[in-house]
């Protein structure tokens, strides 16, 4: 990664914080650290080199998030308001109902009627989060980015796929695999859904610790990762590949005071000039089958035929 586009990243990410402090002066320590927490994430999930993946993450910060962001300040604002009138009518009412001690069948309709403004401005809020939570998930969808592991998701790995086919590049330099986690249905089954998504997560960070810079990792669905490794060759990809494996074998991960301990299998192909997203991936699954049926925990390569 350039120096200079790193900068600008930042730089981005500070100018749009500063904006909605700026524009809110009500802004909570809470939304700034929860900005500030998923700069971070984005930041990590950028490998050096990749100026697509920084462009893409300048993007996110500047135009989606930042509306979002903005329309949830100012729904905030508005319903605080109303909030404050309600509270103010609602102080007004007890004060005469002290000071007069009189025309109680008055104040019961104006305490009444202040409950059932209440209850709208409730029902509003509530619309306007449900909405914003549905322009997230659109922009989820929209997004190259997997939100659970922080990795790239399928999206990105069937634009890049197609780039790379079209494009055919030298052959053997071109690894993919196609990682899936063992019996992870039996984690989810023994310790639940949710240490199943932290399992993710772990690997998801092994993966990116472990492989350079240059290397891609995507969430290809459920339990199933693929990475592409670029200019190796395919002595070097399985000797990679065997110390991912081994690192997250001999790794554990601590939920509940429990250790989960994790294994993976993986299939191997490299990209020949036929290739297109889908051969070259059916290639991978079925090393990758293979490497099941072999016992697991292990990889597999399955090379173009007649190669
Ligand atoms: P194998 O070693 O043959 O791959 O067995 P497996 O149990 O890993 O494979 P199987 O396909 O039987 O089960 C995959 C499980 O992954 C089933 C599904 O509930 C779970 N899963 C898929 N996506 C997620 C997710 O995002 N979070 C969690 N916690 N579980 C998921
Ligand atoms: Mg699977
Ligand atoms: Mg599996």
């Amino acid at each position: 990664m350039q120096n200079d586009d790193l900068r600008s990243l930042v730089n981005s990410i500070c100018n749009n914080l500063l904006e909605q402090v700026d524009a809110h002066e009500d802004t909570t320590k809470e939304q700034i650290v929860s900005y500030l927490r998923e700069s971070a994430n984005i930041i990590s999930s950028i490998k050096h080199s990749d100026v697509t993946s920084i462009n893409n993450a300048k993007l996110v910060f500047s135009d989606a998030y930042k509306d979002i962001a903005k329309a949830s300040l100012v729904s905030y604002e508005n319903t605080n308001g109303k909030f404050e009138e309600l509270a103010r009518m609602h102080g007004q009412t007890l004060k005469q109902c002290i000071e007069k001690q009189s025309d109680l069948p008055s104040i019961a309709k104006t305490l009444d009627k202040i409950q059932t403004h209440m209850l709208d401005e409730i029902k509003k809020a509530n619309e306007i989060i449900a909405q914003l939570t549905k322009q997230v998930k659109t922009l989820e969808v929209k997004s190259n980015i997997d939100s659970l592991t922080k990795v790239f998701n399928r999206r990105a790995l069937t634009s890049y796929l197609n780039d790379i086919c079209s494009k055919k590049t030298t052959p053997e330099d071109f690894h993919l695999l196609v990682i899936d986690i063992d019996d992870f249905k039996k984690i989810n089954d023994k310790h639940g859904h949710v240490a199943g998504d932290k399992v993710l997560i772990f690997i998801a960070n092994i993966m990116r610790k472990t492989l350079r810079d240059g290397d891609k990792i995507f969430r290809y669905g459920g339990e199933e990762f693929v990475v592409i490794l670029n200019r190796i060759n395919t002595k070097d990809c399985l000797r990679i590949t065997q110390r991912l494996l081994k690192i997250v074998s001999e790794n554990k991960l601590i939920y509940k005071n429990e250790s989960l301990n994790v294994t993976m299998s993986a299939g191997s192909t490299f990209l020949v000039d036929t290739d297109t997203p889908d051969s070259l991936i059916a290639r991978a699954d079925t090393a990758l089958y293979k490497a099941k049926k072999n016992g697991k925990n292990q990889i597999f390569s399955e090379n173009a035929h007649g190669i």
